[in-house]
């Protein structure tokens, strides 16, 4: 089954405006995928839909083959803990944690004894090369190096897919690009990656796309294997 699938999803918010219009996609394991559309057009709709954090009001969400439209709130955050992991604009690190303690907030709710939470947080720092900078609190990293500690704590559950919202929106473009350079690296390991984003290029550079526009997705360009 695929990661994630949307079948005929519709989101329509009060006062009539549809978000999303009969919303059809399929997210396979180990793949990347951007989305992308002007402000306005539905991406944060869609991205709340595949996060699990808001209903369709119409169509079904599955997550690893699961119709989760039927759903309790409660059964919904522990899927969301288990298989999604979730990277933001603004990064959203408590500013008065270190870096080692804002990845390990994510194992606490995962129910990981707490013997065990500084090692796996330690791992993820690693795995995003801020195996250095576990003592740093945010205000002492530069705006990429944020980015790559809530990246490993989108990674510490080890999800079965990561959910990224406008990821460089907040970065100059060097630290943008290495941070979609690291988020290539972690699809290469097999991470199935979403990226959503307005911007064409970073798009461009993702070896598939839809675009969204008034709700509505279509096939963006699937670019070959050998463009990569
Ligand atoms: P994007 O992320 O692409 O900017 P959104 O998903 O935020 O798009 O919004 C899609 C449409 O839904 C817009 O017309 C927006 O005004 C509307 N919308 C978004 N959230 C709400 C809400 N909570 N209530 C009513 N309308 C909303
Ligand atoms: P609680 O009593 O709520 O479990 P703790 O005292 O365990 O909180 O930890 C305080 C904060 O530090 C929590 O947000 C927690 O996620 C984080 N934390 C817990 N264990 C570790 C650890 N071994 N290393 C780093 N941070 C940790």
């Amino acid at each position: 089954a695929p990661v994630l699938e949307l079948r005929g999803v519709s989101k329509s918010y009060t006062g009539g405006v549809k978000a999303l219009d009969s919303v059809d996609l399929e997210l396979g394991e180990g793949e990347m995928l951007g989305i992308v559309g002007p402000s306005g057009s539905g991406k944060s709709t869609l991205l709340n839909v595949m996060g699990t954090l808001d209903r369709a009001s119409e169509g079904e969400v599955l997550v690893g083959g699961m119709d989760v439209s039927t759903f309790s709130d409660r059964l919904l955050s522990t899927v969301r803990a288990q298989a999604i992991g979730f990277v933001f604009q603004q990064f959203h690190l408590n500013d008065t944690y270190n870096a080692l303690q804002n990845v390990a907030v994510g194992l606490q709710y995962a129910k990981v004894p707490r013997r065990d939470r500084q090692a796996i947080a330690t791992a993820a720092l690693e795995t995003v090369r801020m195996g250095h900078r576990l003592d740093h609190q945010p205000h002492q990293l530069s705006g990429g190096e944020k980015q790559r500690v809530a990246i490993a704590r989108a990674l510490v559950n080890k999800p079965k897919y990561l959910l990224a919202d406008e990821p460089t929106g907040a970065l100059d473009s060097e630290n943008g690009a290495a941070v979609m350079e690291l988020f290539g690296e972690l699809n290469q390991q097999g991470m199935t990656v979403v990226i959503i984003t307005h911007d064409l290029e970073i798009a461009d550079s993702l070896p598939r796309r839809v675009e969204i526009r008034d709700g509505v997705l279509r096939a963006g360009a699937t670019r070959k294997a050998s463009a990569r």
